[in-house]
């Protein structure tokens, strides 16, 4: 299994940034939350889980094929 989609639910999102804290490479907490275009999914398939897991919003979800 691998991570081949990251999204942000937007509308849930509180902009806390917690998720920039546990995993830089991947998201990104400005004015709103977002996955790097260039993010290697695959590098960091744990900090995303642990992203997804502990965000207080539950705004993140994932794909795994
Ligand atoms: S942890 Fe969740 S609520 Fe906080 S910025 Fe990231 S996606 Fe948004």
């Amino acid at each position: 299994m691998a991570i081949t989609k990251v999204k942000i639910d937007q509308d849930l999102c509180t902009v806390c940034g917690l998720c920039e804290d546990t995993c830089p490479e991947v998201f990104e907490v400005n004015d709103t939350a977002k996955v790097k275009d260039d993010a290697d999914f695959n590098a960091f398939e744990d900090e995303i889980k642990e992203a997804a897991e502990d965000c207080p919003a539950e705004a993140i979800h994932y794909q795994e094929e």
